[in-house]
């Protein structure tokens, strides 16, 4: 007789760890007991485990949904090594060898396959997996489910769907993304705890990094903030200065190389060929510091960054941690710093417009492209169309406008390498604007939702007591940091409140105090 092994001996024999990481048990408890699950931690919060261990305590396969095709092939790699049997299936696969993978999933011969949202298009594969006994369905990076996501895939939509072909088995859906809207929309259409199912479980944990100084400077101007930056690396040599624009990224990176500190610069207006550059001299240690806008960051798993200093106020909490948290991925006291100044708030209000059109521009946009598109295609970039449009100056607004016409087929466009311009047209037979489908109550809550996520941003810069209590509480975090040692403002704190004043300190408060008192307190600080 064999005698099934208990989730800690799993983990000990097939994954040669002593201890679960916080959280990861409760969670494969909750799993093998029956329950979907809505798992909630952070990038490295060891995500995988949780559905790779229940994978071999559960009766059946584990199908896992990823959107992550690089990624997939490491994690089977590693499962592969651990003697796990897996595979994955997805498009990076030529059709004979999808074939043969997916015989031998029918055939049970994998304990975990890896496969990419898009392959549920195919209804035969949808049938291939569907008299298969499905012990559990994964779907990592779960908010690219929900709208309100910052990293929405339509491919996901799908997935329920896939779901009652496969007759609703076990989910657990798994991310970092923790916002109560994108929380519930995951709950909500992937169906967790319907069908007869128990409850779902939701966790957060992980979110709390000790090691991090959480920090913010206000920054009178450009000056003050490089000077900063200089400092931080000549102390702590390592680490990322993420900018709001290219702009800033390229004078940032300017003035570091004027102080003769090597720095490599990144972000999405460079050649494929120049970012690869970038990233490997960083990567490999040539370089210790990285200049760069957010298109840095997927991938980015050096260990070693002593710092991440924020040169912008980021727009949202979410956006903020995620970056902040490259900091110190080994364990070592590392320091995150935002350089804030309010003035800059206006970059992430101009982004988030351009994001979210109003009904007032796309309503406009629309009437101009019937006039221009009535003589024939239009062949003019989006600078140059969105100056023919009234009421916003944001051509950012205007690209977003064009690409939620283009959905509502209303116009088709075609990219055209060469000038690297489209070429848009109109589709017959041309509709009125109210009969498009465009969903602009929607868009209108969702702009809400980002300019709220900003001031929950602002919030945090301009927060008095412990940063780290705030971002735990921000993520529904239980775990709580209040008074901790590492932000400044319980440091500050405890740097007041720890001693009391020198005997030569308390002379010059006396001073300071009898001087107040005999010009009656008439004056400020600065004349005191
Ligand atoms: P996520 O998917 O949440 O980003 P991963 O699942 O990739 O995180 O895990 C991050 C790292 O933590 C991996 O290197 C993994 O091997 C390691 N890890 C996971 N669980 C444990 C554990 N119980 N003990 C030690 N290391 C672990």
């Amino acid at each position: 007789m064999t005698v099934a092994l208990t989730p800690h001996q799993l983990l000990e024999t097939h994954f040669g760890f002593r201890e679960f990481l916080e959280g990861q048990e409760d969670v494969v408890n909750a799993i093998v007991e029956g329950h979907d699950a809505l798992v909630i931690m952070p990038t490295g919060g060891g995500k995988s485990l949780c559905y790779q261990l229940p994978a071999l305590a559960l009766e059946g396969i584990t199908v896992v949904i990823s959107p992550l095709i690089a990624l997939m092939k490491d994690q089977v790699d590693s499962l592969l090594e651990k003697k796990i049997p897996a595979t994955f299936i997805n498009s990076s696969l030529g059709q004979s060898e999808m074939n043969d993978r997916i015989e031998a999933m029918v055939r049970g011969e994998y304990r975990l396959v890896y496969i990419a949202p898009e392959r549920f298009k195919s209804e035969r594969f949808v049938q291939a997996l569907a008299p298969l006994s499905i012990a559990l369905f994964a779907v990592d990076e779960a908010h690219c489910i929900s709208q309100w996501g910052h990293d929405f895939r339509p491919d996901y939509i799908r997935l329920k769907w896939a779901l009652k072909d496969l007759g609703q088995p076990q989910v657990m859906a798994l991310t970092a993304t923790a916002t109560p809207e994108v929380r519930e929309d995951i709950i909500e259409q992937l169906g967790l705890g319907k069908f007869g199912r128990q409850p779902p479980s939701v966790f957060v944990s992980g979110f709390a990094r000790h090691n991090l100084t959480l920090g913010m400077t206000s920054s009178k101007g450009r000056a003050e903030k490089l000077a900063r930056i200089v400092e931080f690396a000549h102390q702590l040599k390592t680490g990322i200065v993420y900018c709001a624009t290219r702009k800033n990224v390229e004078k940032v990176a300017a003035h570091l190389k004027g102080e003769k500190i090597p720095c490599v610069a990144y972000h999405a207006g460079l050649t494929d060929d120049q970012r690869t550059k970038a990233q490997t001299k960083f990567m490999n240690g040539d370089c210790g510091v990285a200049v760069a806008t957010n298109a840095f960051g997927m991938g980015i798993d050096r260990a070693d960054l002593r710092f991440v200093i924020h040169y912008d106020i980021p727009g949202s909490i979410e956006a903020y941690y995620q970056e902040a948290g490259r900091a110190g991925r080994d364990g070592e006291p590392s320091r995150c710093e935002v350089l804030y100044n309010y003035a800059d708030v206006r970059t992430q209000e101009f982004f988030i417009e351009g994001a979210n059109p109003s009904r007032e521009v796309i309503a406009n946009l629309y009437h101009v492209l019937r006039r221009l598109g009535s003589h024939g295609p239009i062949e003019m970039p989006i600078a140059e169309i969105a100056e023919l449009v009234p009421a916003t100056k944001n051509s950012m607004a205007v690209g977003s406008a064009l690409y939620l016409l283009e959905r509502a087929s209303f116009i088709q466009r075609e990219y055209r390498q060469g000038s690297r311009t489209y070429t848009t047209r109109l589709v017959e037979p041309i509709k009125p604007l109210d009969e498009l489908p465009i969903d602009f109550e929607r868009l209108d809550k969702k702009r809400e939702r980002d300019f709220a996520k900003l001031h929950r941003m602002i919030e945090y810069a301009d927060h008095h007591g412990c940063r780290h209590h705030f971002i735990l509480q921000y993520f529904g975090d239980t775990e709580t940091g209040e008074g901790c040692t590492v932000c400044d403002n319980c440091l500050a704190k405890a740097d007041s409140a720890a001693r009391f004043p020198t005997d030569e300190e308390t002379v010059a408060i006396q001073k300071a105090l009898s001087c107040v008192a005999r010009v009656d307190g008439r004056f400020g600080r600065g004349r005191i």
